[in-house]
């Protein structure tokens, strides 16, 4: 078993266990938010034939060449031709089809011109410019051409890509197939959100901020809930979560205490341990195991610990199983604006929040930083990451960040207000 790992080599260790489940097709609408399980080409053009983009006339740019204000071109109107329907006729030499948005370009004719630039009259109409040929067309194919790659293996089906699909006549998507994460809470101390609160004991929140971030992810979270500190209660309950899941994560109980059982539990059921404690905080008391090619990944049960870990090592994993590409979280740059006293002989990662003010992006903490604190989860969308060794953190320094929530909303807000404490 090997100890104390980079999280990065952690992360690698893990990535190099996880597969890919099988794949499945799903009805349209299922698949949006799911992985797309192969390449998908486009089976046709979309559009699939040349269309008018706007409400006019269908004619030959030949017949327009010499259209002047002066000399206006008269051309006879042969029929009407709406959304939806398909031209009868020809537009032959000095002749024009009325078009409406959308309608297929008929037959003869290269250009569309629009309502407002001629003069209608009865059955006829006059133009007074001459059009390029293929001017106001939208060709076959202009969306997306027949063959062309519109969803590769991996991407994840977002509301523009589920109509993409549409647009193709798709209604069932080859997609991965879902996973299934268990969580299991140890503690002798947890209790459950709907129990009266007993002297000495706690709700499990853990569970819970987990299960949200694996549905988040797109993942089908399987709740085993709370078990004591017994070695053989959890290796039960690990082996349960081996039998109905694809992953198991368990919070708690991986620390040196005398009643931190994972490990044992671990070992009693047979798992292979692959790795234990990675060099960071919050959340180095980690442990990793395989067992029946199954990965268990065993967090600590400090309520931030357990997310900031989660977000970090488990789900690169769950995402490489989903069948996602983008596996590790993004990292970005960003200007320190708060304070931060204590130094880091360990690396460390501090909850933050991301704020953009005229092109540049600062962080701010969300709150205090201890191990159980989750408060300052709440508003945290990037987790500074300090290096081992680093001294207290100077206001204006530039840091690393790993992007762990939603940063659209930190790039909509208002900045001036905090910038404002800082200043004063
Ligand atoms: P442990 O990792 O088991 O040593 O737990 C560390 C701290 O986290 C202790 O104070 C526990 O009471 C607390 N804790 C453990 N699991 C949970 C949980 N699921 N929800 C909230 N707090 C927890
Ligand atoms: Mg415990």
């Amino acid at each position: 078993m090997r100890e104390n790992l980079l999280l990065e080599e952690a992360q690698e260790v893990l990535l190099n266990q996880a597969r890919p489940l099988g794949k499945t097709l799903v009805p349209l609408m299922e698949a949006f938010g799911r992985v797309v399980g192969q390449d998908i080409r486009a089976c046709d053009n979309v559009p699939p034939f040349n269309k008018s983009p706007l409400d006019g006339y269908a004619l030959r740019s030949h017949d327009t060449r010499k259209a002047s204000p002066l000399n206006p071109v008269r051309l006879t109107v042969r029929e009407e031709v709406r959304a939806g329907c398909m031209p009868g006729q020809e537009v032959v030499p000095g002749t024009a089809i009325k078009v409406m948005t959308g309608a297929p370009l008929p037959a003869g004719a290269d250009a569309v011109i629009k309502y407002e630039d001629v003069k209608e009259g009865e059955n006829c109409l006059e133009v007074y410019q001459p059009l390029k040929a293929g001017g106001n067309i939208i060709q076959a194919g202009d969306d997306i051409t027949q063959g062309e790659l519109v969803a590769p293996q991996g991407s994840l089906v977002s509301p523009a890509l589920a109509g993409l699909l549409a647009s193709l006549g798709l209604s069932r998507i080859p997609v991965f197939s879902q996973i299934r994460a268990a969580i299991v809470s140890t503690g002798d101390e947890l209790m459950t959100p709907f129990e009266p609160l007993v002297p000495g004991k706690i709700y499990n929140s853990s569970l819970y901020s987990l299960e949200a971030r694996c549905r988040e992810l797109g993942a089908l979270p399987v709740i085993l809930g709370n078990v004591p500190d017994r070695v053989e209660a959890v290796a039960a309950c690990l082996q349960q979560g081996l039998a109905t899941a694809d992953i198991v994560i368990s919070t708690g109980g991986v620390s040196v205490g005398d009643y931190d059982v994972v490990q044992d539990a671990l070992s009693e059921l047979g798992a292979e341990i692959i790795f234990w404690k990675i060099k960071m905080k919050p959340g180095s008391p980690l442990i990793a195991a395989l067992k029946d090619n199954k990965i268990i990944i065993g967090l600590s049960g400090n309520p931030a610990a357990a997310m900031v870990t989660f977000d970090l090592v488990a789900v690169p994993v769950l995402k490489k199983m989903m069948g996602q590409n983008q596996l590790l979280p993004g990292k970005t740059k960003a200007v320190f604006l708060d304070r931060f006293d204590k130094p880091s002989p360990e690396r460390r990662f501090l909850r933050a929040r991301l704020h953009r003010r005229n092109g540049m992006d600062f962080v701010r903490l969300t709150g205090e930083q201890g191990n159980g604190v989750l408060k300052s989860l709440v508003a945290c969308n990037v987790l500074i990451d300090v290096p081992a060794g680093s001294g207290p953190l100077k206001t204006g320094q530039q840091v690393n960040a790993y992007i762990t929530g939603n940063i659209n909303e930190s790039y909509q807000q208002d900045f001036r207000s905090s910038l404002m404490r800082i200043a004063y």
